[in-house]
């Protein structure tokens, strides 16, 4: 990523995130944030919602990482964070970045997509996970089967809302929205490269 505007932009160690993210982040070598991590990690860390215009090279993956990570509640037994990316490729892309971030904190990720491993998914989904990040189609196959509950899920992270139309994973997602708590009783994400009718839509 350049580094054209980040002079300017406070440490992160100014941004009230917890320790083991920042020695994480000094681990790495990140010293300041991107434009959108210095506007969303003051506000994700404070719980608000968030809809981000954002393209994939603006550091957006670390903008909702980092935050959600230092706020999760240790020994807590239940789902905390689910993100929805609408490839396997994001998917995995996300996980291996929140795992380098969160690596000190003990966390359980769950990584979840199609065309593989479904018992071993199946499998990592019954022991138990702090973290699911997945595509909408798998995950509403555990999710339907009982697999895996949403039910307790604090934060849901939706990331390319706009590829989520194209891809046709609309249905998928608003069925899983569904077995989140309330919109009033969760945080919510939603990342989108382009605003268009339909995102602001989906986010109201
Ligand atoms: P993303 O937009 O999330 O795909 O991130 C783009 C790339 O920038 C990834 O390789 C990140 O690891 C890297 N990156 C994210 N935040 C920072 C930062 N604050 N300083 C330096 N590199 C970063």
């Amino acid at each position: 990523m350049s580094d054209t505007h980040t002079e300017q932009m406070p440490l992160f160690s100014e941004l009230g995130l917890a320790a083991p993210v920042l020695k994480a982040l000094q681990d790495v070598g990140y010293e300041r944030p991107s434009p959108i991590q210095a506007a969303a990690i003051p506000h994700l860390m404070a719980g608000h919602d968030l809809l981000g215009q954002a393209q994939t090279g603006t550091g957006k993956t670390a903008a909702f990482a980092l935050p959600l990570l230092s706020r999760l509640e240790a020994g807590n037994r239940n789902t905390q964070i689910l993100v929805l990316a609408p490839t396997r490729e994001l998917a995995i892309q996300i996980a291996k970045d929140a795992e380098k971030f969160g690596a000190a904190l003990g966390l359980r990720f769950a990584l979840v997509y199609g065309g593989v491993d479904y018992d071993k998914q199946k499998t990592m989904l019954e022991h138990g996970s702090d973290i699911i990040i997945a595509t909408p189609g798998r995950l509403i196959d555990y999710v339907k089967q009982g697999v895996v509950s949403l039910h307790a899920c604090e934060v849901c992270v939706l990331d390319e809302a706009d590829r989520m139309f194209d891809l046709g994973f609309i249905k998928d997602l608003r069925y899983l929205l569904r077995k989140l708590p309330v919109r009033t009783e969760r945080q919510t994400l939603l990342f989108s490269a382009t605003l268009s009718h339909r995102v602001l839509e989906l986010a109201y």
